[in-house]
């Protein structure tokens, strides 16, 4: 009922050149079971929409909350949709502890995403020094909670659980670690929102997946997919795409 869904987070990363050897190796062959959207930075939103093929989805990784105005260096939704994107990533580690964004600052960018009519990839996740104190339960659901009065329509949010501790550092969350959060994660949509969106939202998995973890992750029952970085950047993302055939 879920469908599976693969999300590639470039970061700061990539030119031309580097994004025309993407799109290639991108042409797979892909599985049909798998929906798939790259984050791309913004000044190659356009190319890398007008050269990737139709059925992968282009995402932004930021933007702002309204959709136009006196806001430097910000874009809008309605700049992303305009270019013919379909996706935004919101709420991503790196915003939150580099950029210093807040709950509140992501949660209205959800809000104003989904009014404008985009996707949204809404990122959480805990890191190193509240999973040792146990306090991972509190912190994603307290993440999730800000989010929750800005969500208009959960058909188009994928949540990615994305430990800090697991981004870019080798160590990935084992597949009992992930599952355990994504069932928590779906147990607390189905008491704070209701029963079908907690049984048809993906939750996906993102910190250091690649082709030699992504088969044990995707055979969980609350692991969806997954929001890949440095994996997306090479060849390999085609075999995290293709993780569940
Ligand atoms: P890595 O896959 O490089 O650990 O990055 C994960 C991530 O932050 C995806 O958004």
């Amino acid at each position: 009922q879920r469908k599976f869904f693969v999300g590639g987070n470039w970061k700061m990363n990539g030119d031309k050149a580097g994004i025309d050897a993407i799109i290639s190796f991108m042409k797979g062959p892909l599985s049909p079971n798998t929906e798939v959207a790259v984050g791309c930075p913004q000044c190659y939103l356009m190319y890398t929409r007008e050269h990737l093929p139709e059925n992968i989805g282009v995402a932004a990784q930021n933007c702002y909350k309204v959709s136009k105005g006196a806001f430097t260096g910000e874009i809008s939704p309605a700049m992303i949709k305009d270019l013919g994107c379909k996706w935004v990533i919101l709420g991503h580690s790196e915003r939150r502890n580099v950029f210093n964004e807040s709950d509140q600052l992501i949660s209205e960018k959800v809000g104003h995403a989904l009014e404008a009519g985009l996707k949204v990839i809404a990122c959480i996740g805990e890191k190193l020094e509240e999973r040792e104190g146990n306090r991972t339960e509190e912190v994603v659901f307290a993440q999730m909670k800000a989010l929750l009065p800005n969500i208009s329509d959960w058909s188009r949010v994928v949540i990615a659980y994305e430990p800090v501790w697991a981004i870019g550092t080798g160590k990935t969350a084992s597949p009992e670690q992930a599952q355990d959060v994504h069932a928590k994660l779906r147990q607390w949509l189905r008491d704070n929102v209701n029963a079908q969106v907690a049984d048809s939202t993906r939750i996906i998995y993102g910190g250091s997946v690649t082709p030699a973890n992504c088969q044990e992750l995707a055979k969980t029952g609350d692991i969806d997919g997954f929001l890949v970085g440095g994996a997306s950047l090479k060849p390999d993302f085609v075999q995290i795409i293709n993780a569940r055939d």
